[in-house]
């Protein structure tokens, strides 16, 4: 067996640590050491691959515990850096960027794909690649006009040493001798029998005698796939894109996992093809539009005498600015709206609207000349504009 790289380092975790304490501190290190953020840093981009593949065993219970009883096949690293020596987890304060929550679920499984392969109890027909999930910042204005964006999402490829068998090159795995290549084992409990991966070599069907040195038998190594994304118009904060195909390759093709599970054992039908990628779309908020369902507000200020005589203004539209009448005699809180001027309807056709709500601005303070203009307004305003309220109120009691 290869050396075996301490998973719990890596992620400066306890032995004992939660689930939520791994995933915490996977995300941190994950931010710190993303190519993304450490454009051309080959440690860096090392260290992320360790860290992804010290969460992908750490967060997945079984795994965890065929980890913690050392048995299993679990990859060393490609080049085992920096996995020892210390490092400051902390030294990196989350800000809410670009990169923040991009790995919500990404290689743990917390999305759709989960497991790899064969799955518990029984053999996969049709194993299909993982999915993967991963989040992308975005402007107002990319979200709106749509845009081209790089992603970098970690997933795993074939070991480029043993092609993603596990076994070092000139062996071959070999089938196992516990449950004979059916990857599972029947335990009979009176008239049943219940049946469970295989204990030995973790549901594969296979056991590699002579790991392959370059991934420790694992047959995976991890990586970081760069690929550019068309984000369409009219995007929002949470949408949701799938991109059929571009998740992870079925597992036939990349071969096992770090605790052999899913790989394409010698009767393994795994015909499936590659999972889908969910890129989830974080948009940042404008100053001006808010979104309101499949439109948008903007907050209008008119001046007193603007509402009092109505006229023309400009208003701001996502592509420049309109003409917008205001009615004579406009009450604060009204609404006008621009047919067609909101952003692209995704999934549909056509475009929201703008609504522009009018807000009256109150001078807070008064020249001498506005104050004396005020006063005569107020001396020839008549009429009480409450004097109906309390007629309602004496009306209805
Ligand atoms: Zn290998
Ligand atoms: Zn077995």
């Amino acid at each position: 067996m290869a050396d075996r790289p301490d998973y719990y380092k890596v992620l400066g975790v306890g032995k004992n640590a939660s689930e939520e304490e791994i995933k915490k501190s996977y995300r941190k290190l994950a931010r710190k050491y993303h190519p993304d953020r450490n454009a051309g840093d080959k440690q860096a981009e090392e260290r992320f691959k360790q860290i992804s593949q010290a969460h992908d065993v750490l967060s997945d219970p079984d795994k965890r515990k065929a980890y913690d009883r050392g048995t299993g096949a679990f990859g060393g690293f490609g080049a085992p850096g920096g996995a020892s020596g210390g490092f400051d987890p902390s030294a990196f304060g989350g800000v809410g960027d670009i990169l923040s929550n991009l790995f919500g679920g990404a290689p743990g499984g917390t999305g759709a794909g989960g497991r790899t392969g064969a799955t518990r109890g029984g053999r996969a027909r049709e194993a299909r690649g993982r999915d993967l999930e991963t989040e992308v910042s975005l402007s107002f204005d990319q979200g709106v006009h749509g845009a081209q964006v790089p992603l970098a999402v970690p997933t795993s490829k074939p070991c480029p040493t043993c092609h993603g068998t596990g076994a070092r090159p000139g062996t071959t795995p070999k089938v196992c001798p516990v449950c004979n290549g059916r990857g599972i084992e029947a335990q009979s409990q009176g008239i049943f029998s219940i049946s469970q991966p295989c204990s030995n070599c973790g549901g594969s069907g296979t056991v590699i005698e002579d790991p392959c040195s370059t991934c420790g038998g694992s047959g995976a190594q991890r990586s970081v796939r760069r690929l550019r994304v068309n984000i369409p118009a009219g995007v929002r904060d949470g949408s949701r894109i799938r991109l059929a195909g571009k998740g992870e390759p079925a597992p036939r093709a990349a071969a096992a996992g770090p605790a052999g599970a899913g790989a394409g054992g010698p009767a393994a039908g795994g015909g499936g093809g590659p999972g889908d990628l969910y890129v989830i779309t974080r948009v940042a908020d404008s100053p001006v539009f808010k979104r309101a369902g499949e439109n948008l507000e903007v907050e209008v200020p008119l001046t007193i005498s603007e509402a009092i005589r109505g006229g023309v203004i400009e208003v701001p539209t996502l592509n420049g600015s309109k003409r917008l009448r205001v009615p004579q005699g406009t009450k604060h809180g009204t609404v006008q709206r621009l047919r067609g001027e909101g952003p692209p309807r995704l999934g549909a056709n056509g475009r929201g609207d703008i609504h522009y709500r009018f807000v009256i601005d109150v001078p807070v303070s008064l020249s001498a000349a506005q104050s004396e203009a005020v006063d005569r307004l107020s001396d020839v305003l008549d009429g009480d504009p409450r004097a109906k309220l309390f007629e309602q109120a004496r009306a209805a009691g």
